[in-house]
């Protein structure tokens, strides 16, 4: 079995949406991306946390097959903590704090059973701790990454830089016109597909992804909802889930690719229905077929 190897955040979030909000909550983008790829593979988990995090929160992660031994628990440290709303746009956070709190002196330490991983997640963090966690996997046979506006901002050399090393490069669509300074998201894809990874992914929230490989895009579609709750984690919940059936799977085809973009397209659908991991703790692998099968319905012509 492969297992996935994500690096990230682990956070406590507070959010405010149209529909509520929710304080103090678990989040984090490897906590999303870690609970996401473990609905089809086993995880091993890389981050730091702060002797302030719950203990319920770690008994749950070890309860989902995601092995903790990369976790660093500093004594006395606060845990990373994120404050942000969606009040004006449901597809763009806004932030109002970050705590970086222990993510500030954290220096990534791979166990050395961590380093053999096939398939490797580098979600958002700082793009210099990502680059440091990839030096130190063997020969990872898959790496995808995801970013965020605040490190394009400030360490855009380092996010090209990481891009330039992987696989799979996930973005949304104000991210990726943000890097490339391009309207069009389509020229968007085609510059950072050229800074190196094989494929990039453009997430477009409600309307589903584009995935920009050597010959071809693919157009995935997003399993339509009524109602958004809280998008905090979609995108992590989106790739996590993403390379976790590509591990699964063991099959890098571009059909197979295909298939891993709908099922990150319909394990964030879930995760955006409920605030923090409510809904993503929900879900089972059956359920994620279900819908998975209604949205290849929906969309077959
Ligand atoms: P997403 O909605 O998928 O883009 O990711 C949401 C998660 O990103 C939240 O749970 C936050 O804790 C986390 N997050 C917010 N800001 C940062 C940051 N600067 N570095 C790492 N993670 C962050």
């Amino acid at each position: 079995m492969n297992e996935v190897l994500v690096v990230g955040s682990v956070a406590i979030d507070s959010v405010e949406t149209p529909s509520g909000k929710a304080d103090d909550a678990l989040g984090g983008a490897a906590t999303f991306g870690s609970v996401a790829a473990s609905l089809f593979a086993p995880v091993h988990l890389v981050g730091v946390v702060g002797s302030d995090f719950p203990a319920e929160h770690i008994e749950f992660l070890r309860g989902r097959n995601i092995d903790l031994a990369g976790l660093q628990v500093v004594e006395g440290g606060d845990t990373f903590r994120w404050k942000g709303d969606y009040n004006t746009d449901l597809n763009q956070a806004v932030t109002h704090e970050t705590h970086l709190g222990v993510f500030e002196h954290f220096e990534p330490v791979l166990p050395d059973h961590y380093r053999d991983a096939n398939y490797v997640f580098l979600a958002n963090i700082n793009p210099t701790l990502q680059l440091k966690v990839l030096e130190q996997v063997r020969a990872p046979k898959l790496v995808v990454c995801d970013t965020m506006n605040l490190w394009i901002n400030i360490a855009r050399e380092h996010v090209i830089e990481v891009f330039k090393r992987v696989d799979i490069a996930v973005l949304n669509d104000g991210e990726a016109k943000m890097l490339t300074d391009l309207d069009n998201v389509i020229q968007a894809g085609r510059a950072i597909k050229a800074l190196g990874p094989k494929h990039v992914i453009i997430k477009k929230g409600e309307h589903g992804a584009l995935m920009f490989s050597d010959h071809e895009i693919f157009s995935a579609p997003s399993f339509p909802l009524d109602e958004v709750i809280d998008p905090t984690g979609a995108g992590d919940s989106f790739a996590g889930s993403m390379i976790g059936y590509l591990s699964k799977t063991d099959d890098l085809s571009a059909e197979n690719l295909r298939k891993a973009v709908v099922y990150g397209s319909v394990v964030a659908s879930t995760t955006v229905q409920d605030f923090s991991l409510k809904a993503l703790k929900q879900l089972t692998p059956e359920t994620v077929e279900e819908r998975y099968a209604a949205v290849k319905a929906m969309s077959a012509f």
